[in-house]
């Protein structure tokens, strides 16, 4: 049986994800991608085992889903693209969410009242912008911080310094300031994983792991940590957030919204990747999607039969945020939510792709 599992990364050392698989000097992204976790614990494995029938079924499709880590403890996500702050003071002033306000002041009411307020600080009366960031909850999580080096190649014939090769990287370091103070860096994620392959992660993490980049220089030196989570039981969080979201925006339909959480891949039938939600919205939510604050990444593709890197592709980004309506009831569109935040949408799911999560209760 496939379990909900959190994954937590505690960073013994700096981390170079990069962004771009052609680039000379690593700019880092400051989030572990499913692909790398997955990489990391598969190449530890191997280095133990080889390559047995065990590695194939962790790797196998559509069975475990290694998720991206967000930095910050369980529960961290990235800020939705409709979060807002203060111009000058930032969170501190508060944070608000404009996905629906800003649907009302288009929408046939044209009610710009929501808007006017969220989009005012209530502190300062300065005017808000887009948040970026992550957050648990409704709250800022620190930021991580990154810092650049360049480092001298080396000839491995005679391990000296190799002239002429210089190379830059940024990293994320592995302690955040959080207020006064200095604390490690923990990265987290929701996964799922078969039970008897979890033993295997397990017994994999009980020695560190390395991830992302320049690992044979010491960086993305990892403590993982994986532990079984409770079902998670959101059928009737998400129906009556059904019903608040329905009544502020004048009825008439079922109204939800849904977060893009890690970059989603999806195809239209010509096998071109799309970002507009009304190609990707699945199709058994019988919704249209009404306003949408959404964004496109660009992430390094993988082809499945091949298993080789191929092109650069597009993928719609983390922190898009999509308000929908529906006509199907109330408890029915609840329960196909449910069963879409658990499977995810769209390709490379297994690389925690596509991972969405509906009626967010920061909007
Ligand atoms: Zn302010």
């Amino acid at each position: 049986m496939r379990i909900p599992v959190t994954f937590r990364a505690e960073l013994l050392s700096p981390l170079v994800i990069a962004r771009g698989r052609r680039e000379r000097v690593h700019s880092s992204l400051d989030y572990i991608p499913g692909t790398s976790l997955r990489g990391a614990i598969l190449s530890a494995y191997m280095m133990i085992n080889g390559k047995d029938e065990v590695f194939e079924r962790l790797l196998s499709p559509g069975r475990n889903v290694f998720p991206f880590l967000w930095p910050g403890p369980e529960g961290a996500l990235p800020f939705a693209r409709s979060a807002v702050s203060c111009k000058r003071h930032g969170a501190a002033h508060g944070l608000s969410d404009v996905l629906v306000p800003h649907y009302k002041a288009l929408a046939a009411v044209a009610d710009v009242r929501e808007l006017e307020q969220a989009m005012k600080c209530p502190k300062c009366g300065e005017d808000r912008k887009p948040h970026q960031g992550y957050r648990r909850g409704g709250a800022e999580l620190p930021r991580p911080i990154s810092t650049s080096r360049m480092n001298v190649g080396i000839d491995r014939r005679r391990l000296t310094a190799a002239p002429h090769i210089l190379f830059g990287a940024e990293a994320i370091e592995p302690v955040v300031r959080d207020g006064e103070r200095w604390k490690p860096l923990d990265l987290t994620g929701l996964g799922w994983i078969e039970e008897e392959d979890l033993e295997v992660i397990e017994q994999i993490s009980s020695a560190p792991l390395f991830i992302g980049k320049m690992r044979s220089r010491g960086y993305g030196r990892t403590k993982l940590r994986v532990t079984r989570r409770e079902p998670l039981r959101r059928a009737k969080e998400i129906a009556n957030r059904i019903d608040s979201l329905t009544a502020r925006c004048g009825g008439g339909a079922r109204y939800f919204t849904l977060d893009v959480v890690a970059p989603l891949i999806a195809y239209d039938r010509f096998l071109r990747a799309v970002s507009d939600p009304s190609e990707w919205l699945p199709k058994d939510l019988e919704a249209e999607s009404v306003d949408a604050m959404a964004g496109t990444t660009i992430v390094a593709g993988w082809d499945m039969a091949a298993r080789m890197p191929k092109d650069d592709e597009e993928a719609v980004a983390p922190g898009s945020a999509i308000l929908a309506r529906s006509k199907l009831s109330r408890d029915e569109l609840a329960r196909r939510l449910v069963s879409h935040e658990e499977s995810g949408i769209g390709e490379r799911r297994g690389e925690g792709f596509g991972r969405v999560v509906a009626n967010d209760g920061f909007h």
